[in-house]
């Protein structure tokens, strides 16, 4: 089945600048910028600036140049907010809600990186 991108999600608005965003780093495919209620120290957004909704249909289906740029873009931000725990850094969390058990809220593809305290375990028991 086909992925359903709705383009009016609040992401799409920022990438078409109809919102505001505080911007962290930019690339030709990738936008990341700071969460608007962040829930640590360093708390960014990475979003694809392709219509993807979630990390599957991005790993899916976006070219290899998205998706190389992407990453390097996420590895890039852990340098230089000198989070990289192999490089005297104190280490960060990726996160990638999808769908209704993942709690995604904005369907589109983000990649929350969290640094700058410690964050407990992974996952603790659901509500
Ligand atoms: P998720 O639950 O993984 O879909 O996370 C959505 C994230 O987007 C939450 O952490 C929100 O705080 C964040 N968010 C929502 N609107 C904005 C916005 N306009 N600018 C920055 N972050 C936002």
């Amino acid at each position: 089945m086909a992925y359903a991108y709705d383009d009016q999600n609040i992401f799409a608005k920022i990438l078409r600048g109809e919102i505001p965003n505080n911007t962290v780093m930019e690339t030709d495919h990738t936008l990341a910028f700071n969460d608007i209620m962040p829930q640590a120290p360093n708390h960014i957004l990475v979003i694809p600036k392709g219509p993807y909704v979630c990390y599957d249909h991005f790993a899916l289906e976006a070219s290899d140049a998205e998706i190389a740029d992407f990453t390097r873009t996420i590895g890039k931000i852990c340098a230089e907010l000198e989070l990289q725990p192999g490089a005297g850094g104190d280490g960060y969390r990726l996160i990638s809600n999808a769908g209704e058990n993942g709690v995604q809220e904005v369907p589109h593809l983000h990649v929350h990186i969290l640094g700058g305290r410690w964050l407990g375990r992974m996952l603790q028991k659901a509500d």
